[in-house]
């Protein structure tokens, strides 16, 4: 509790570790990243399938890099040894298997609160993302059936009757993943997948074309059960069919409970930031995806670090 950092990020997601490296390039040193997962960049690791291809301009977004990272289009793997080797090269404090519970300022400082304790900066930055909490369905998932339903491909095998809801990105890259060694249905409540990238849309296209992917195009479900061991899915229409397991890929949500419990206002859904993406709170900024109300990026996260980097530098000169 002696020492005060520089600088605390909470999330070693993209944002995070941007925010830490381009601090350090401007010449800050005390610099604390603080993960509760076991290894940065959780989200990477737990949603995006392997080798998935991982574009820098996702969802279509066209993003320039601001700040001094070259991030590139790769896969899930190149990625992640690109982070690694960013936090390699700079020799950066990731303090992993740690996750922060709120944020408390005081006269001249934060205390940051952690299992077990807590620690003290004079700046912190927010970038826990909105995959903590995947979005769930309205309607109740049966405990019966509970390990037959997903937010991730894993506990996915193959020879399975599987249905993946959802239409954007996200969802159609799981369904075309899945449809070389299962039957796949993708149920969306919108009638095309325009939402999706170019490469995505050409991807599912293609699915659907040969019959490796079935479409439920403006469907909606109202309701699952169990029969028989299998889920058993109820529609709007009134038909009802049954299915080994489901894959929801409906996005994620603003973590409103630690926003609200370190005291950071939230408007529309998202939490209130200036264009240097600081908060209501001097000295606490919030940067990546918990910004967006949907569709952040990795690229986007990159330029929201260098530009708080850059803001927090300047103050200090
Ligand atoms: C399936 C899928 C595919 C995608 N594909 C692409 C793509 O191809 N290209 C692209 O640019 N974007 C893609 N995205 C979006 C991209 O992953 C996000 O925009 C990006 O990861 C957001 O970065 P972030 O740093 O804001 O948050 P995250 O990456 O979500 O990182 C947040 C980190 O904070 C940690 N954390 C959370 N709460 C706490 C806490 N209380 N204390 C400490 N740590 C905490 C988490 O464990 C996590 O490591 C995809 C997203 C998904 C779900």
């Amino acid at each position: 509790m002696d020492h005060t950092y520089q600088l605390a990020i909470i999330g070693a997601g993209p944002a995070g570790i941007a925010t830490a490296i381009e601090s350090y390039v401007l010449g800050m040193r005390d610099i604390i990243l603080l993960e509760k997962d076991e290894n940065h960049n959780a989200t990477i690791r737990k949603f995006y399938k392997d080798n998935k291809r991982v574009d820098k301009d996702w969802k279509g977004q066209k993003v320039e890099l601001d700040g001094t990272i070259y991030f590139m289009d790769g896969t899930k793997e190149s990625t992640l040894d690109f982070f690694d080797q960013l936090l390699d090269h700079e020799s950066l404090e990731l303090r992993t298997h740690t996750e922060v519970q709120k944020i408390v300022k005081r006269e001249n400082d934060f205390e940051v609160f952690i299992a077990g304790g807590s620690l003290l900066a004079k700046n912190v930055v927010v970038t826990i993302g909105r995959m903590g909490k995947p979005n769930k369905p309205d309607y109740k998932i049966p405990p019966s059936i509970k390990n037959q339903v997903h937010f991730t491909l894993d506990g996915c095998g193959s020879g399975e009757k599987i249905m993946v809801i959802g239409g954007g990105d996200s969802a159609i890259e799981y369904a075309v993943d899945l449809c070389d060694r299962n039957e796949v249905s993708i149920c969306y409540r919108r009638g095309t997948f325009r939402r999706a990238n170019p490469t995505n849309q050409a991807d599912i296209e293609r699915a659907l074309a040969n019959g490796s992917v079935r479409a439920l195009l403006n469907t909606e479900i109202t309701e699952i059960e169990s029969e028989s061991g299998k889920v058993k899915v109820l529609f709007s229409d009134g038909t009802s069919e049954l299915f080994d397991r489901l894959v929801y890929a409906i996005g994620g949500t603003t973590p409103s409970g630690f926003l609200s419990g370190s005291g950071i206002r939230e408007e529309e859904g998202k939490p209130v930031h200036d264009e240097n993406y600081q908060t209501n709170i001097s000295g606490l900024f919030v940067a990546g995806d918990i910004t967006q109300e949907s569709g952040g990026s990795i690229a986007l996260g990159l330029n929201h670090g260098f530009a708080i980097a850059n803001y927090i530098m300047n103050l200090s000169k």
